[in-house]
């Protein structure tokens, strides 16, 4: 009886992750965040998953001024909303608790989606290794840990690396970021993509890191690429 205890406690802390308060015994958040879990709907961008103004075109003025490599992707929260904090902590602050539950709700969010893509394997996006060495672990691996398992779906993590460290990319422009994204990826020595590959990553802002990720993906065998996040910006 303990220990059953204990092992529900540790899944679902008795603390609110969005703002901290105590939540109710049961409930994963608090009264006052229920109303702020509120995940994108339609409509959204039929190529990113950004939400869109109502009665708006098909696509975002994004995805409609460039093409992607990747097929498709969703993002399951704004960026804006509350859980955008249980990302930074998870992100930032070793709060790697935070991983099972926005892995929880991006498998039940991407599930529908998965009878068209049928992925293969999920792969996280990289960390360089000396971030990885930083941080102590890759926060896009621990949430494709835990989407895998609730989708009882593989990952691999070890099929591509990063090359380039993103400091290299602070003070450039976007274009200068993208083309030093462009080359910032590459297969692991010896590894062949195959079949579709749906990545996994905490936020999708331009969509240009997984865009170059898909490109090696695609140019060395995969067939189509998808993208999954738990947050998705919406201003342009
Ligand atoms: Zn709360
Ligand atoms: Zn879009």
């Amino acid at each position: 009886m303990y220990i059953a205890k204990y092992i529900v406690d540790a899944l679902y802390p008795p603390s609110c992750p969005l703002c901290g308060r105590l939540t109710e015994k049961g409930s994963v958040v608090c009264v006052r965040c229920k109303d702020k879990l509120r995940v994108v709907g339609d409509p959204r961008c039929m190529r990113c998953g950004r939400p869109l103004p109502a009665e708006s075109e098909d696509y975002c003025p994004d995805c409609q001024s460039m093409r992607h490599w990747f097929d498709q992707g969703v993002g399951v929260f704004p960026y804006q909303s509350a859980v955008r904090r249980m990302v930074m902590d998870l992100k930032f602050r070793g709060k790697t608790v935070n991983a099972r539950l926005l892995g929880r709700w991006m498998a039940a969010y991407v599930k529908p989606e998965l009878v068209r893509w049928r992925p293969d394997v999920l792969v996280p996006v990289p960390l360089h290794p000396r971030k990885l060495r930083q941080r102590g672990y890759n926060q896009a691996e621990l949430l494709a840990a835990r989407v895998g398992a609730d989708l009882g779906q593989p990952v691999d993590s070890r099929l591509v690396r990063r090359k380039n460290s993103t400091e290299a990319q602070m003070g450039l422009g976007r274009l200068a970021r993208q083309r030093n994204l462009e080359r910032a990826f590459a297969m692991v020595k010896d590894r062949k993509a195959d079949g579709n590959i749906l990545l996994v990553d905490d936020i999708y802002t331009t969509g240009s890191t997984v865009d170059a990720i898909a490109r090696v993906l695609k140019e060395n065998g995969a067939q189509n690429v998808y993208v999954l996040t738990v947050c998705i910006g919406s201003d342009f």
